[in-house]
């Protein structure tokens, strides 16, 4: 059997040749980055190429697609909904995709968690949670309280509102220093010296700090850094001390990402606000949503208009995304998907563990459906994700480390596949 041809160096289709020049891409110097690979299709772990060659798959399309890509059930609900109502705006209607899953979200997360506002991205449901929190304060006479506290480490989105609360060094948005409002950034309280800070920061500052935002158990795109849910409670009982909301961004780790349905669970705490996105809809179509508890809403409803939530999306509620949201829905409670991720841990777990002992591996640490082999130092990622290319898999190293997020529907066959092509390429 001939060898698979290498997506790198064949000849590309005229669409691709043709298309590429007018394209800008995310987070890439267009100078020297690595060209990006002409995807044809997509089927459970494995993307295929336009050129027939195929990769199998251990991000899951920035880790939204947690059933596997192209999954029939969804792909049924999504053309059921085409086929009656595509969109309808949102302002002054209202449909059955967007209610049944507003009260299926509330039934789910934990407390009163149960207003739901949807937007269409991770970043703009952090910014209407950032409103939400500052215009809770307005709206309640307590002046002044514009502030968040943030945490080094931790990614809530690209646009300039969100990107003021990510980290202000490792983050990609130092650059915008100079525009961006001014926050509390204080270390994760994970141990002395950092919860003294923590404290010493919220005591200083509480008067015009309205909410605390944090992702809850793993800072994803600061690089999949874990913490304990003691470190959650312990966030949890600072912002009641001292009367701040709580934000949690479960972006990344809602749906069973961390191996519950939500990471709060796991610390047995509820947030004042919380938002979802990346696995709401199973990574098929954008959606995202903002759900505050009802004391949060309640300061809100007024006499007064200018009390009033002024937000709203063009695509907000898209009854497409919808749909696929609860099919979505559905199939977690259908299947097994979190006896999957465990297994998956189990499995990630063991594979993963020769990986310490190759040379400049700093750590192995698993999570959930999460895998993460961090170096001391990656000095081109370009050429590593191509030697992973070449290993016939798609992993994207970033930062320092090598992370897999597979979709919690992987054979242990693939799953193997990706550690072993993990393990070769890092001792290669
Ligand atoms: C991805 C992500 C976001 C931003 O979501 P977008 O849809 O990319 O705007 C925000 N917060 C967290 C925790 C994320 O992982």
């Amino acid at each position: 059997m001939p060898s698979q041809p290498d997506p790198l160096t064949l000849s590309q289709p005229d669409w691709y040749e043709q298309g590429l020049p007018h394209i800008w891409l995310p987070y890439s110097q267009m100078k020297t980055a690595a060209p990006p690979l002409a995807a044809h299709s997509t089927q459970g772990s494995t993307i295929t190429l336009a050129d027939g060659s195929t990769l199998t798959d251990g991000v899951a399309a920035w880790w939204t697609a947690c059933h596997g890509y192209n999954h029939p059930y969804i792909r049924k609900a999504v053309e059921k909904q085409l086929s009656t109502m595509p969109h309808i705006m949102f302002g002054g209607t209202v449909h059955k995709p967007a209610l049944t899953l507003a009260h299926r979200l509330s039934n789910m997360l934990p407390g009163d968690l149960e207003r739901v506002f949807f937007t269409d991205s991770g970043s703009v449901a952090v910014e209407v949670a950032m409103k939400m929190a500052i215009q809770y304060r307005l709206n309640k006479g307590e002046n002044g309280r514009t502030k968040m506290l943030a945490f080094k480490g931790g990614y809530h989105g690209d646009t300039l509102a969100t990107m003021a609360v990510c980290d202000p060094e490792e983050g990609m948005h130092h650059l915008y220093g100079s525009v961006l409002s001014e926050h509390i950034i204080s270390p994760l309280p994970v141990d002395e010296k950092s919860t003294a800070r923590f404290l010493s920061l919220l005591e200083q500052h509480a008067h015009e700090i309205t909410a605390i935002i944090t992702e809850p158990l793993v800072q994803g795109a600061g690089g999949m850094l874990f913490h304990s849910p003691d470190v959650l409670r312990h966030i949890r009982k600072a912002a009641d001390d001292h009367n701040i909301l709580l934000i949690l961004d479960e972006i990344f780790t809602g749906f069973g990402r961390t191996g519950t349905m939500f990471a709060c669970e796991q610390a047995d705490i509820v947030p004042d606000i919380v938002t979802v996105s990346k696995a709401l809809t199973g990574g098929t179509i954008p959606l995202a949503a903002t759900i505050a508890q009802r004391h949060v809403y309640e300061a809100f409803l007024s006499d007064n208009p200018e009390h009033a939530l002024m937000h709203g999306p063009t695509f907000m509620a898209n009854p497409l995304a919808c749909a696929c949201a609860n099919a979505s829905l559905d199939l977690f409670e259908q299947e097994p998907r979190l006896a999957q991720v465990n297994h998956i841990n189990t499995v990630l777990t063991e594979a993963l563990e020769p990986c310490r002992a190759l040379p400049g591996v700093k750590d192995v640490r698993t999570l959930g459906a999460i895998g993460v082999v961090e170096l001391e130092k990656i000095e081109n990622a370009d050429a590593l994700r191509t030697k992973f290319i070449q290993a016939g898999v798609w992993v994207r190293p970033f930062r320092n480390i090598v992370y897999l997020t597979p979709a919690f529907t992987i054979s242990d066959a693939e799953l193997l596949t990706l550690t072993d092509a993990i393990y070769k390429v890092l001792s290669s």
